[in-house]
């Protein structure tokens, strides 16, 4: 994944009352939370009511480790070396490698390729997010667009090896790896017996428990239009994981336009559609994310329709008219902050 050297406006979704939660009583037990930049973002996890400074060390250190493999720009990380043996040879992957990277060629393969971990000449090209952000030439797009196809990398899962088909072919897990990295440390928070805990990394956020029992913890969901801007809703949500993919989160502007991180495989651009920003709310952070990717790509309607194939996946989509569309099993749950803001009847009603 690229490590952004700037950070243009990340933090998909903010955490409503966080503050006043850490003002509870149960919740003076454990340190305060911890940040610190790692996966390309800054990484925040926020232990209640029980937890260590160990527990802490134990959650960052897992995701240093996660970062050191998956990292599309260290060359000696798992995602560096495939790269770099692209049309030449298999590379042995670890086991977390082969685990993100099947679930990837899984979502290309479910969003017929509209979430592509191939994807990375074109999002090489753009430098989305670094210092060598631009506009690409036409002639350049097409030529690095002949590198992405998720169909030409060869996975053994068994073995663990990893071929790239044509040279100059690059992995990058950006759209994914953070879900995976959110999990992670869930599971090993709750290995040492840590049950309630909010990880957010980026904006990809994932609740462990509920804030105290029997109340859920509410999430907000930024205005899209706006870099860090305000929540212009909330969820109530426990034990899952909310991730958004928008227009505002990793960006550059020229000559008026603005161009963000989430590329179009078919195009090689960013993708140009009505949406600003979709919220998946699902169980596990690695599902919302790739679905939050692929369902931005794909658009309202054929969105929920990869959406609706994962069991307890719920998602809400924000349009450039300032409409929220939000899914069946989510909409109760959901609470408009910002008036200038309405909630659209949908999924349209079947006859
Ligand atoms: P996310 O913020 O999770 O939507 O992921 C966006 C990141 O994933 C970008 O910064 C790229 O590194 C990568 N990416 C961009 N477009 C795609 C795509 N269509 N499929 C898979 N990964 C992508
Ligand atoms: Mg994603």
């Amino acid at each position: 994944m690229p490590l952004a050297r700037r950070r243009h406006a990340r933090a998909a979704t903010v955490l409503v009352l966080l503050a006043a939660c850490l003002a509870l009583p149960s919740c003076q037990k454990s340190p305060p939370s911890r940040t610190e930049f790692a996966l390309g973002t800054v990484c925040t996890v926020n232990l209640y009511g029980k937890g260590s400074v160990k527990d802490y060390d134990a959650a960052f250190s897992r995701l240093r480790e996660i970062e050191a493999t998956m990292s599309a720009s260290l060359e000696t990380s798992d995602i560096g070396r495939i790269n770099a043996a692209a049309g030449k040879e298999a590379v042995k992957a670890k086991p977390d490698t082969v685990k993100v990277l099947s679930f990837a060629l899984e979502t290309a393969r479910a969003s017929s390729g509209a979430f592509d971990p191939t994807v990375g000449p074109v999002v090489r090209l753009w430098g989305i997010g670094t210092d060598d952000e631009r506009v690409p030439a036409t002639a350049e797009i097409e030529n690095a667009l002949v590198l992405v196809n998720h169909e030409r990398v060869a996975l053994d899962a068994v073995s663990g090896l990893v071929y790239l088909e044509d040279a100059g072919m690059r992995l990058d897990l950006g759209a994914i790896a953070k879900g995976f990295a959110a999990d992670e440390v869930a599971g090993i928070l709750r290995e040492r017996g840590i049950s309630r805990a909010i990880i957010d990394l980026g904006g990809n956020i994932l609740c462990m428990g509920t804030k105290a029992p029997g109340v859920p913890w509410s999430i907000g969901i930024r205005n899209p239009e706006i870099s860090h801007g305000e929540p212009v809703l909330s969820i109530q949500a426990s034990d899952c994981s909310v991730v958004t993919s928008g227009v505002y989160e990793r960006y550059f502007e020229k000559d008026g336009k603005r161009y963000h991180h989430i590329i179009d495989p078919k195009t090689g651009r960013p993708s140009d559609g009505e949406v600003l920003s979709v919220t998946i709310i699902a169980r596990e952070s690695m599902t919302a994310d790739a679905l939050s990717t692929a369902a931005f790509v794909l658009g309202r309607k054929r969105g929920l329709a990869l959406v609706a194939t994962y069991p307890g996946a719920e998602a809400i989509f924000i349009d450039r008219d300032k409409r929220v569309f939000a899914s069946d099993g989510i909409r109760k749950e959901l609470k408009l902050l910002d008036p200038s803001y309405t909630l659209a009847d949908w999924p349209e009603p079947t006859r």
